[in-house]
C-alpha cells in the first residue's frame, strides 16, 4: 500500500501509473471530485490526510503552505519509520523544516521533487532528485521506482529542492534564450522549421530546442501539463534561493524578468511564454515553428 496526497495534474498521473502497476493506493485531495476520480481508478479514497496511514506516502502539492497543512494531520497518524516522499517543488528551507518536524516523531521526510511532467509520471519515467536520509530513500525506493525511472540522492534535506530549482531556472532561461535566438534568425530570413534541425545537430541545442520547441511549441500542442504559474513560482523560489545564498543572478534574472513580464496567464501551459517571446517581434507574428 502506498499513500498519495495531491491528485492534480502530477498526482493524478502518478495515481494512474501506480494503479496500472497493480499497486494499492490510499489517496486524498482537498477536491472531492478528484477523490471520486481516484476511487473510480481503483484507489481507496479517504476524506482527510489522517486517513492516509501508509508506510510510504507521496505528496504532490502546489506549495509549502499546503504541505504544512497536510503534515499537521499526517504526522500524528503515520507508523514509526514511515517515509514521506514530497514531490512538490518548494523552498529548500521549508523542506528542511518539514524533515525536522517529521524526525521528531520518528518519521522520515524526503524532499523528492521531480522532472518529467504528467506524461513522465503516467509512464513511470520521472527523474526524482532526493534530499534527506539515504536509508529512508532505500526503504521507499521500490515504491518510488514505480513512478520514477531515475532516482538520485543528491544530499541532505533541502538538496533535492536546490537541484530542482537550479533545473527549472535553466529550463526557463533556455526557453527564453531559444525564443530570442529563433526570433533573430526568423527576422533575418531563417524560419524555426529550418533552423531547429541544425541547432539540434550542433552545439547550441538544449531541451528547449530538442524537446519543447518540436513537441509543444512548433506543433501548437501546448499540452505538457505544466503551467506558466507553476514555473513562475519555481523562478521566484530560485531568486529567493540565490538571494539567500548570496549569489545574485544576472543572465538568469533577465530571463526570469521576461517570464514575469510576458502577457501569458498563470493558468496557461508554460511553453506559451516561449512562444509569446518568439512571436513578439517575429516578422509573421505567428510564432511557433
Ligand atoms: P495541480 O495544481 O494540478 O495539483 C495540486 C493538487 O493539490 C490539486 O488537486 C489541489 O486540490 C491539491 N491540494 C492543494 N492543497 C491541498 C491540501 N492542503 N491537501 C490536499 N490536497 C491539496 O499542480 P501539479 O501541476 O500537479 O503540481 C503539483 C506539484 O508538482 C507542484 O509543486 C509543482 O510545482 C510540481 N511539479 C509539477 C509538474 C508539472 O508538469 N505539472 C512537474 C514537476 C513538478
Amino acid at each position: 500500500m502506498i499513500g498519495l496526497i495531491g491528485l492534480g495534474r502530477m498526482g493524478g498521473a502518478m495515481l494512474r501509473r501506480l494503479r496500472a502497476e497493480g499497486q494499492p493506493v490510499l489517496a486524498y485531495d482537498l477536491d472531492p471530485r478528484l477523490r471520486q476520480a481516484a476511487a473510480e481508478a481503483g484507489a481507496t479514497a479517504v476524506d482527510s490526510p489522517a486517513g492516509v496511514t501508509a508506510a510510504v506516502v507521496l505528496l504532490s502539492l502546489p506549495q509549502a503552505a499546503a504541505v504544512s497543512a497536510v503534515l499537521d494531520d499526517l504526522l500524528p497518524v503515520l507508523p514509526p519509520g514511515a517515509v514521506i516522499a514530497d514531490t512538490s517543488t518548494l523552498e529548500p528551507v521549508a523542506a528542511r523544516g518539514f524533515a525536522a518536524d517529521a524526525a521528531r516523531v520518528g518519521i522520515a521526510y524526503l524532499d523528492a521533487p521531480v522532472s518529467g511532467g504528467p506524461a513522465g509520471a503516467a509512464s513511470g519515467a520521472l527523474a526524482m532528485m532526493v534530499g534527506g536520509d539515504p536509508a529512508a530513500l532505500e526503504r521507499s525506493r521500490p515504491l518510488l521506482s514505480l513512478v520514477a525511472a531515475r532516482i538520485v540522492h543528491v544530499g541532505p534535506s533541502g538538496a533535492g529542492q536546490i537541484a530542482k530549482l537550479a533545473n527549472n531556472l535553466l529550463v526557463a532561461t533556455h526557453l527564453a534564450a531559444a525564443a530570442e535566438a529563433l526570433r533573430m534568425a526568423d527576422a533575418a530570413g531563417l524560419a524555426p522549421a529550418a533552423l531547429l534541425p541544425v541547432l539540434n545537430a550542433a552545439s547550441g541545442r538544449s531541451a528547449a530546442t530538442e524537446v519543447n520547441w518540436p513537441r509543444w511549441i512548433g506543433t501548437g500542442a501546448f499540452d505538457s501539463g505544466f503551467t506558466a504559474g507553476l514555473m513562475r513560482k519555481d523562478l521566484r523560489l530560485a531568486l529567493g534561493l540565490a538571494a539567500e545564498a548570496g549569489t545574485p543572478l544576472s543572465v538568469c534574472a533577465a530571463a526570469v524578468a521576461a517570464w514575469e513580464a510576458c502577457p501569458v496567464a498563470d493558468a496557461e501551459e508554460f511553453n506559451r511564454v516561449a512562444d509569446a517571446l518568439f512571436a513578439r517581434r517575429s516578422p509573421s507574428g505567428e510564432g511557433g515553428a
